[in-house]
Protein backbone atom coordinates (compact mmCIF):
# COMPACT_ATOMS: atom_id res chain seq x y z
CA UNK A 1 0.00 0.00 0.00
CA UNK A 2 1.28 3.41 -0.71
CA UNK A 3 1.89 5.99 1.88
CA UNK A 4 -1.75 7.76 0.75
CA UNK A 5 -3.34 5.10 0.63
CA UNK A 6 -2.61 3.82 3.95
CA UNK A 7 -3.77 7.39 5.30
CA UNK A 8 -7.05 7.21 3.70
CA UNK A 9 -7.50 3.60 4.89
CA UNK A 10 -6.96 4.65 8.60
CA UNK A 11 -8.50 7.64 8.22
CA UNK A 12 -12.02 5.91 7.02
CA UNK A 13 -11.34 3.33 9.88
CA UNK A 14 -11.22 6.22 12.22
CA UNK A 15 -14.83 7.03 11.15
CA UNK A 16 -16.41 4.14 10.97
CA UNK A 17 -15.47 2.72 14.47
CA UNK A 18 -16.02 6.36 16.21
CA UNK A 19 -19.60 7.23 14.48
CA UNK A 20 -20.84 10.66 14.99
CA UNK A 21 -17.38 12.14 16.13
CA UNK A 22 -17.27 14.80 13.93
CA UNK A 23 -14.77 16.85 15.90
CA UNK A 24 -12.45 14.07 16.30
CA UNK A 25 -12.35 12.69 12.82
CA UNK A 26 -11.58 16.66 12.00
CA UNK A 27 -8.83 16.60 14.13
CA UNK A 28 -7.24 12.80 13.01
CA UNK A 29 -7.96 14.22 9.38
CA UNK A 30 -6.04 17.27 10.09
CA UNK A 31 -2.97 15.37 11.68
CA UNK A 32 -3.00 12.14 8.85
CA UNK A 33 -3.48 14.68 5.63
CA UNK A 34 0.23 16.27 7.09
CA UNK A 35 1.64 13.15 7.82
CA UNK A 36 1.05 11.84 4.17
CA UNK A 37 4.92 12.93 3.07
CA UNK A 38 6.85 10.77 5.74
CA UNK A 39 5.50 7.37 5.05
CA UNK A 40 6.17 8.28 2.00
CA UNK A 41 10.40 7.64 3.92
CA UNK A 42 8.87 5.82 6.40
CA UNK A 43 7.83 2.43 5.63
CA UNK A 44 8.68 0.84 8.82
CA UNK A 45 6.06 2.81 10.53
CA UNK A 46 3.39 1.96 8.45
CA UNK A 47 4.43 -1.64 8.99
CA UNK A 48 3.96 -1.20 12.72
CA UNK A 49 0.68 0.32 12.24
CA UNK A 50 1.23 3.42 14.05
CA UNK A 51 -1.65 5.22 12.53
CA UNK A 52 -3.86 2.63 13.58
CA UNK A 53 -2.36 2.61 17.20
CA UNK A 54 -1.99 6.28 17.98
CA UNK A 55 -5.21 7.39 17.01
CA UNK A 56 -6.86 5.06 19.35
CA UNK A 57 -6.76 6.59 23.17
CA UNK A 58 -4.86 4.36 25.41
CA UNK A 59 -7.63 4.63 28.07
CA UNK A 60 -11.11 6.71 28.09
CA UNK A 61 -12.75 6.94 31.09
CA UNK A 62 -16.89 8.34 31.71
CA UNK A 63 -18.19 8.59 35.45
CA UNK A 64 -21.61 9.91 36.61
CA UNK A 65 -21.24 13.72 38.52
CA UNK A 66 -24.06 13.98 40.47
CA UNK A 67 -24.51 17.21 42.52
CA UNK A 68 -26.74 19.24 44.93
CA UNK A 69 -27.46 23.36 43.39
CA UNK A 70 -28.12 25.33 46.41
CA UNK A 71 -32.13 25.40 46.30
CA UNK A 72 -31.31 21.51 47.45
CA UNK A 73 -32.03 20.43 44.19
CA UNK A 74 -30.23 17.03 42.47
CA UNK A 75 -28.63 17.25 38.66
CA UNK A 76 -26.66 14.99 36.91
CA UNK A 77 -23.59 15.55 34.53
CA UNK A 78 -21.17 13.40 33.18
CA UNK A 79 -17.60 13.41 33.50
CA UNK A 80 -14.95 12.33 31.30
CA UNK A 81 -11.15 11.75 30.96
CA UNK A 82 -9.30 10.23 28.09
CA UNK A 83 -5.65 9.56 28.52
CA UNK A 84 -4.62 9.35 24.93
CA UNK A 85 -1.07 8.55 24.64
CA UNK A 86 1.57 8.42 27.35
CA UNK A 87 4.43 7.43 25.14
CA UNK A 88 6.61 10.51 26.15
CA UNK A 89 5.35 11.31 30.00
CA UNK A 90 2.49 10.94 31.94
CA UNK A 91 -0.93 12.11 30.52
CA UNK A 92 -1.69 15.84 30.94
CA UNK A 93 -3.83 18.02 29.80
CA UNK A 94 -6.92 20.18 30.95
CA UNK A 95 -10.24 19.41 32.02
CA UNK A 96 -13.40 21.78 30.49
CA UNK A 97 -16.49 22.56 31.59
CA UNK A 98 -18.77 23.13 29.09
CA UNK A 99 -22.49 22.55 27.75
CA UNK A 100 -20.94 21.31 24.86
CA UNK A 101 -18.57 18.86 26.32
CA UNK A 102 -18.89 15.31 24.79
CA UNK A 103 -16.70 12.12 23.90
CA UNK A 104 -15.80 13.48 20.63
CA UNK A 105 -14.72 17.01 21.90
CA UNK A 106 -12.77 15.18 24.86
CA UNK A 107 -11.09 13.03 22.32
CA UNK A 108 -10.14 15.90 19.62
CA UNK A 109 -8.88 17.76 22.38
CA UNK A 110 -6.72 14.73 24.32
CA UNK A 111 -5.35 13.73 20.41
CA UNK A 112 -4.29 17.26 19.43
CA UNK A 113 -2.82 17.35 23.31
CA UNK A 114 -0.82 14.05 22.18
CA UNK A 115 0.99 15.90 19.54
CA UNK A 116 1.35 19.74 21.55
CA UNK A 117 2.82 18.04 24.84
CA UNK A 118 5.22 16.68 22.39
CA UNK A 119 6.31 20.03 20.56
CA UNK A 120 6.74 21.32 24.18
CA UNK A 121 10.00 19.42 24.12
CA UNK A 122 9.10 18.37 27.71
CA UNK A 123 8.52 14.65 28.71
CA UNK A 124 4.52 14.94 28.52
CA UNK A 125 1.56 12.38 26.96
CA UNK A 126 -1.63 13.58 25.93
CA UNK A 127 -5.02 13.58 27.95
CA UNK A 128 -7.89 15.49 28.51
CA UNK A 129 -11.26 15.25 30.41
CA UNK A 130 -14.00 17.57 31.48
CA UNK A 131 -17.94 17.22 31.86
CA UNK A 132 -21.00 18.93 30.19
CA UNK A 133 -21.27 20.94 33.45
CA UNK A 134 -22.23 24.77 32.84
CA UNK A 135 -20.19 27.07 35.08
CA UNK A 136 -22.09 29.79 33.83
CA UNK A 137 -24.94 31.63 36.44
CA UNK A 138 -23.20 28.87 39.43
CA UNK A 139 -22.49 30.29 43.12
CA UNK A 140 -19.00 29.07 43.76
CA UNK A 141 -20.55 26.79 45.91
CA UNK A 142 -22.61 24.98 43.69
CA UNK A 143 -19.15 25.22 41.34
CA UNK A 144 -17.20 23.71 44.78
CA UNK A 145 -19.53 20.63 45.04
CA UNK A 146 -19.44 20.26 41.91
CA UNK A 147 -15.84 19.77 41.09
CA UNK A 148 -15.91 17.49 44.75
CA UNK A 149 -17.83 15.66 43.12
CA UNK A 150 -16.38 15.32 39.83
CA UNK A 151 -13.06 14.72 41.98
CA UNK A 152 -14.15 11.81 44.19
CA UNK A 153 -14.43 9.69 40.39
CA UNK A 154 -11.47 11.28 38.94
CA UNK A 155 -8.54 11.03 41.64
CA UNK A 156 -8.98 7.09 41.08
CA UNK A 157 -7.02 7.56 38.09
CA UNK A 158 -4.94 10.36 38.36
CA UNK A 159 -1.14 10.82 39.91
CA UNK A 160 1.71 13.08 39.60
CA UNK A 161 3.39 10.32 37.21
CA UNK A 162 0.00 8.77 35.70
CA UNK A 163 -2.13 11.87 34.53
CA UNK A 164 -1.81 15.51 35.37
CA UNK A 165 -4.83 17.26 35.19
CA UNK A 166 -5.24 21.26 34.00
CA UNK A 167 -8.07 23.46 33.31
CA UNK A 168 -9.11 24.37 30.06
CA UNK A 169 -12.86 26.57 29.08
CA UNK A 170 -14.63 26.60 32.14
CA UNK A 171 -11.92 25.62 34.25
CA UNK A 172 -9.89 28.38 36.47
CA UNK A 173 -7.92 28.92 39.26
CA UNK A 174 -10.51 28.30 41.29
CA UNK A 175 -12.14 25.14 40.44
CA UNK A 176 -8.38 23.64 40.31
CA UNK A 177 -7.96 24.62 44.12
CA UNK A 178 -11.54 22.78 44.41
CA UNK A 179 -10.37 19.99 43.03
CA UNK A 180 -6.81 19.76 44.90
CA UNK A 181 -8.49 19.85 47.99
CA UNK A 182 -10.72 16.95 47.13
CA UNK A 183 -7.70 14.96 45.87
CA UNK A 184 -5.82 15.70 48.84
CA UNK A 185 -8.27 14.59 51.25
CA UNK A 186 -9.29 11.60 49.26
CA UNK A 187 -5.93 10.21 48.50
CA UNK A 188 -4.32 11.62 51.91
CA UNK A 189 -1.41 12.68 50.00
CA UNK A 190 -0.02 16.07 48.84
CA UNK A 191 1.50 15.26 45.83
CA UNK A 192 1.60 18.90 44.42
CA UNK A 193 2.14 17.57 40.64
CA UNK A 194 -1.51 16.00 40.37
CA UNK A 195 -2.60 18.99 38.79
CA UNK A 196 -1.24 22.25 37.27
CA UNK A 197 -2.99 25.43 37.31
CA UNK A 198 -2.86 25.34 41.17
CA UNK A 199 -3.11 28.33 43.41
CA UNK A 200 0.63 29.93 44.24
CA UNK A 201 0.30 29.72 48.02
CA UNK A 202 -0.22 25.71 47.06
CA UNK A 203 2.32 24.41 44.49
CA UNK A 204 1.37 26.78 41.56
CA UNK A 205 3.73 28.51 39.16
CA UNK A 206 4.09 31.91 38.89
CA UNK A 207 3.60 32.80 34.87
CA UNK A 208 1.17 29.99 34.67
CA UNK A 209 -1.69 32.16 34.50
CA UNK A 210 -1.02 34.37 31.19
CA UNK A 211 1.02 31.60 29.82
CA UNK A 212 -1.34 30.49 27.11
CA UNK A 213 -1.92 34.05 26.19
CA UNK A 214 1.74 35.43 26.23
CA UNK A 215 2.88 32.43 24.51
CA UNK A 216 0.84 32.85 21.69
CA UNK A 217 2.41 36.32 21.39
CA UNK A 218 5.97 35.00 21.45
CA UNK A 219 4.87 32.06 18.79
CA UNK A 220 2.73 34.58 16.36
CA UNK A 221 6.35 37.09 17.44
CA UNK A 222 8.13 34.91 15.72
CA UNK A 223 5.62 34.07 12.25
CA UNK A 224 5.91 37.88 11.91
CA UNK A 225 9.82 38.19 12.49
CA UNK A 226 9.89 35.78 9.74
CA UNK A 227 8.52 37.94 7.19
CA UNK A 228 10.58 40.96 8.75
CA UNK A 229 7.20 42.23 10.23
CA UNK A 230 6.46 43.05 13.92
CA UNK A 231 4.38 43.79 16.20
CA UNK A 232 4.33 47.22 16.64
CA UNK A 233 1.36 49.30 14.87
CA UNK A 234 -0.32 45.99 13.81
CA UNK A 235 -4.36 46.06 13.95
CA UNK A 236 -5.36 42.86 15.85
CA UNK A 237 -8.24 41.20 16.07
CA UNK A 238 -8.83 38.96 19.21
CA UNK A 239 -11.66 36.62 19.53
CA UNK A 240 -12.92 35.45 23.03
CA UNK A 241 -12.40 37.09 26.77
CA UNK A 242 -11.33 34.44 28.89
CA UNK A 243 -7.58 33.22 30.11
CA UNK A 244 -6.11 33.31 26.57
CA UNK A 245 -7.57 35.65 25.02
CA UNK A 246 -7.33 38.24 28.07
CA UNK A 247 -3.27 37.88 28.37
CA UNK A 248 -2.87 37.35 24.39
CA UNK A 249 -4.61 41.22 24.59
CA UNK A 250 -1.80 42.14 27.09
CA UNK A 251 1.08 40.87 25.49
CA UNK A 252 -0.05 42.71 22.11
CA UNK A 253 -0.12 45.72 23.55
CA UNK A 254 3.06 45.39 25.55
CA UNK A 255 4.77 44.31 21.70
CA UNK A 256 2.73 47.40 20.64
CA UNK A 257 0.04 46.69 18.66
CA UNK A 258 -3.46 47.75 18.76
CA UNK A 259 -6.20 45.16 19.86
CA UNK A 260 -9.50 46.08 18.03
CA UNK A 261 -11.93 43.22 19.15
CA UNK A 262 -13.06 40.75 22.17
CA UNK A 263 -15.75 38.83 22.24
CA UNK A 264 -17.77 36.33 24.10
CA UNK A 265 -20.41 33.88 23.22
CA UNK A 266 -23.26 36.40 22.61
CA UNK A 267 -21.40 39.05 20.46
CA UNK A 268 -18.28 41.30 20.35
CA UNK A 269 -17.06 45.02 20.99
CA UNK A 270 -14.94 46.46 18.69
CA UNK A 271 -12.83 49.54 20.04
CA UNK A 272 -11.00 51.56 17.21
CA UNK A 273 -8.04 52.85 19.70
CA UNK A 274 -7.68 49.79 21.27
CA UNK A 275 -9.53 47.61 23.96
CA UNK A 276 -8.95 48.94 27.78
CA UNK A 277 -7.18 45.52 29.12
CA UNK A 278 -8.24 46.20 32.32
CA UNK A 279 -12.25 47.27 31.66
CA UNK A 280 -12.22 43.52 29.85
CA UNK A 281 -10.43 41.84 33.16
CA UNK A 282 -13.22 44.05 35.53
CA UNK A 283 -16.19 42.63 33.75
CA UNK A 284 -15.13 39.24 32.68
CA UNK A 285 -13.32 38.37 35.56
CA UNK A 286 -14.01 40.11 38.38
CA UNK A 287 -17.69 40.37 37.64
CA UNK A 288 -18.32 37.56 35.49
CA UNK A 289 -20.62 38.89 33.43
CA UNK A 290 -21.40 39.79 29.23
CA UNK A 291 -19.21 41.44 27.25
CA UNK A 292 -21.76 43.19 26.52
CA UNK A 293 -21.57 44.98 29.37
CA UNK A 294 -18.02 46.59 28.69
CA UNK A 295 -19.30 49.13 26.36
CA UNK A 296 -21.28 50.94 29.07
CA UNK A 297 -18.21 51.57 31.26
CA UNK A 298 -15.13 51.29 28.84
CA UNK A 299 -16.70 53.16 25.71
CA UNK A 300 -16.78 51.24 22.20
CA UNK A 301 -19.01 49.51 20.37
CA UNK A 302 -20.87 46.33 20.97
CA UNK A 303 -22.65 44.05 18.15
CA UNK A 304 -24.48 40.66 18.48
CA UNK A 305 -23.10 37.60 17.26
CA UNK A 306 -19.74 36.87 18.07
CA UNK A 307 -19.21 34.75 14.82
CA UNK A 308 -19.08 38.68 12.65
CA UNK A 309 -15.86 39.20 14.61
CA UNK A 310 -14.14 38.18 11.58
CA UNK A 311 -15.51 41.01 9.77
CA UNK A 312 -13.35 43.52 11.05
CA UNK A 313 -10.95 44.43 9.41
CA UNK A 314 -6.91 43.26 10.99
CA UNK A 315 -3.14 42.35 9.88
CA UNK A 316 -3.04 39.94 12.39
CA UNK A 317 -6.34 38.06 13.69
CA UNK A 318 -6.00 35.42 16.84
CA UNK A 319 -9.00 33.13 17.53
CA UNK A 320 -8.75 32.83 20.75
CA UNK A 321 -12.26 31.75 21.55
CA UNK A 322 -13.25 27.60 20.80
CA UNK A 323 -13.29 25.13 18.06
CA UNK A 324 -14.81 25.74 14.87
CA UNK A 325 -15.42 29.52 15.71
CA UNK A 326 -13.72 30.39 12.30
CA UNK A 327 -15.27 28.60 8.86
CA UNK A 328 -15.09 29.30 5.65
CA UNK A 329 -16.92 32.46 5.19
CA UNK A 330 -15.34 34.38 7.61
CA UNK A 331 -11.55 33.31 6.44
CA UNK A 332 -13.16 34.45 2.85
CA UNK A 333 -13.88 37.71 4.38
CA UNK A 334 -10.17 38.21 6.29
CA UNK A 335 -9.01 37.55 2.99
CA UNK A 336 -10.64 40.16 1.53
CA UNK A 337 -9.89 42.58 3.80
CA UNK A 338 -6.38 41.95 3.64
CA UNK A 339 -5.32 39.70 6.63
CA UNK A 340 -1.54 38.91 6.70
CA UNK A 341 -1.20 36.59 10.16
CA UNK A 342 -3.90 33.92 11.40
CA UNK A 343 -2.56 32.50 14.23
CA UNK A 344 -4.97 29.94 16.51
CA UNK A 345 -4.85 31.10 20.05
CA UNK A 346 -8.28 28.45 21.27
CA UNK A 347 -7.82 24.89 20.23
CA UNK A 348 -8.78 24.79 16.65
CA UNK A 349 -10.57 27.49 16.09
CA UNK A 350 -10.62 27.65 12.80
CA UNK A 351 -12.53 24.84 10.50
CA UNK A 352 -10.14 22.66 7.96
CA UNK A 353 -11.45 24.38 4.87
CA UNK A 354 -10.98 27.87 6.34
CA UNK A 355 -7.35 26.70 7.49
CA UNK A 356 -6.93 25.70 3.97
CA UNK A 357 -8.22 28.88 2.17
CA UNK A 358 -5.78 30.48 4.39
CA UNK A 359 -2.78 28.44 3.18
CA UNK A 360 -4.31 29.27 -0.47
CA UNK A 361 -4.69 32.59 -0.10
CA UNK A 362 -0.53 33.01 1.46
CA UNK A 363 -1.58 34.26 5.07
CA UNK A 364 0.95 33.60 6.84
CA UNK A 365 -1.34 30.38 9.45
CA UNK A 366 -0.22 29.27 12.74
CA UNK A 367 -1.90 26.31 14.22
CA UNK A 368 -2.98 25.85 17.51
CA UNK A 369 -0.89 22.73 18.38
CA UNK A 370 2.27 24.87 18.22
CA UNK A 371 0.86 28.44 18.86
CA UNK A 372 -1.05 27.66 22.12
CA UNK A 373 1.53 25.16 23.24
CA UNK A 374 2.49 28.11 25.95
CA UNK A 375 -0.02 26.85 28.40
CA UNK A 376 0.71 23.20 28.67
CA UNK A 377 4.70 24.09 28.35
CA UNK A 378 3.95 26.14 31.82
CA UNK A 379 2.30 23.49 33.01
CA UNK A 380 5.02 21.15 32.34
CA UNK A 381 7.32 23.80 34.61
CA UNK A 382 5.10 23.77 36.94
CA UNK A 383 5.25 20.00 37.25
CA UNK A 384 9.30 20.03 37.16
CA UNK A 385 8.91 22.55 40.24
CA UNK A 386 6.85 20.57 42.41
CA UNK A 387 9.29 18.05 41.89
CA UNK A 388 12.21 19.81 43.21
CA UNK A 389 9.92 21.17 46.09
CA UNK A 390 11.18 24.89 44.38
CA UNK A 391 9.71 27.58 43.06
CA UNK A 392 11.31 29.91 40.34
CA UNK A 393 10.89 33.62 39.95
CA UNK A 394 8.13 34.70 37.18
CA UNK A 395 11.43 36.16 35.02
CA UNK A 396 12.96 32.71 34.96
CA UNK A 397 9.14 31.00 34.02
CA UNK A 398 8.56 33.66 31.59
CA UNK A 399 12.25 33.22 29.47
CA UNK A 400 11.81 29.82 29.61
CA UNK A 401 8.63 29.71 28.17
CA UNK A 402 9.85 32.12 25.50
CA UNK A 403 12.36 29.91 24.57
CA UNK A 404 10.28 26.95 24.40
CA UNK A 405 8.04 29.18 21.80
CA UNK A 406 11.03 29.94 19.77
CA UNK A 407 11.90 26.21 19.41
CA UNK A 408 8.11 25.51 18.77
CA UNK A 409 8.44 27.75 15.92
CA UNK A 410 11.93 26.99 14.87
CA UNK A 411 11.61 23.07 15.01
CA UNK A 412 7.88 23.23 13.04
CA UNK A 413 8.98 25.44 10.16
CA UNK A 414 12.12 22.84 9.85
CA UNK A 415 10.08 19.78 9.63
CA UNK A 416 8.01 21.51 6.93
CA UNK A 417 11.15 22.69 5.49
CA UNK A 418 12.35 19.33 5.51
CA UNK A 419 9.67 17.62 3.94
CA UNK A 420 9.59 20.28 1.27
CA UNK A 421 6.32 22.35 2.40
CA UNK A 422 7.98 26.04 3.32
CA UNK A 423 5.85 28.10 5.21
CA UNK A 424 3.94 25.79 6.01
CA UNK A 425 3.26 25.22 9.81
CA UNK A 426 0.31 23.22 9.95
CA UNK A 427 2.12 20.18 7.90
CA UNK A 428 5.66 20.68 9.92
CA UNK A 429 3.87 21.64 13.53
CA UNK A 430 2.01 17.90 12.70
CA UNK A 431 5.25 16.07 11.65
CA UNK A 432 7.42 16.95 14.62
CA UNK A 433 4.88 16.45 16.93
CA UNK A 434 4.18 13.17 15.47
CA UNK A 435 8.18 11.93 14.97
CA UNK A 436 8.59 11.82 19.18
CA UNK A 437 5.85 9.87 19.92
CA UNK A 438 6.10 7.55 17.27
CA UNK A 439 9.78 7.07 18.06
CA UNK A 440 8.75 6.78 21.60
CA UNK A 441 6.18 3.88 20.90
CA UNK A 442 8.83 2.20 18.28
CA UNK A 443 10.98 2.15 21.15
CA UNK A 444 8.87 0.67 23.29
CA UNK A 445 7.60 -2.61 21.43
CA UNK A 446 4.34 -3.16 20.53
CA UNK A 447 1.98 -0.82 22.61
N1 LIG B 1 -5.98 23.38 28.41
C1 LIG B 1 -4.69 23.81 27.99
C2 LIG B 1 -4.39 23.26 26.61
O1 LIG B 1 -5.28 23.10 25.83
C3 LIG B 1 -3.61 23.53 29.02
C4 LIG B 1 -3.47 22.12 29.45
C5 LIG B 1 -2.49 21.89 30.62
O2 LIG B 1 -1.93 22.84 31.12
O3 LIG B 1 -2.32 20.72 30.95
O4 LIG B 1 -3.27 23.05 26.21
Amino acid sequence: MDAKNYVETVLEDVKRRNPGEVEFHNAVAEVLHSLTPVFEKRKDLMDAAILERITEPERAISFRVPWMDDAGKIHVNRGFRVQFNGAIGPYKGGIRFHPSVNQSIIKFLGFEQTFKNSLTGLPMGGGKGGSDFDPKGKSDAEVMRFCQSFMSELYKHIGPDVDVPAGDIGVGGREIGFMYGMYRKLSNSSSQGVLTGKGLTFGGSLGRTPATGYGLLYFANEMLADKGESFKGKKVTISGSGNVATYAVEKAQQMGATVITCSDSAGYIYCKDGVDLEGVKQIKEVERLRIKEYVKHYGGEYFEGCANIWDVPCDVALPCATQNELDLAAAKKLIQNGVKFVVEGANMPCSLDAMKAFQEAGVYFGPAKAANAGGVACSGLEMTQNALRLSWSFEEVDEKLQNIMKNIFKNSKKAAEEYGYKDNLVVGANIAGFMKVATAMMGQGLI
